[in-house]
């Protein structure tokens, strides 16, 4: 199992968020709370076999409308 450890900044707040992304099977979509704000931070991990990498996109969960 492939584990890639990951400080990310939440969208909403700013604040460093620790993760734990299990990277050895597909992309994968995750919902992580920020544990200062506690909203829902979408984390997407693509990984490139070619160069064998892995990208992290983070993104707001739901798009808000005011
Ligand atoms: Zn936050």
């Amino acid at each position: 199992m492939d584990i890639l450890h990951k400080t990310i900044l939440c969208p909403f707040c700013g604040h460093p968020t620790h993760i734990t992304l299990d990277i050895s099977g597909e992309d994968q979509d995750d919902i992580e709370d920020c544990s200062n704000c506690c909203n829902p931070i979408h984390v997407q991990t693509h990984k490139d076999e070619l160069r064998n990498k892995v990208q992290v996109f983070i993104d707001a969960e739901d798009e808000q409308y005011y």
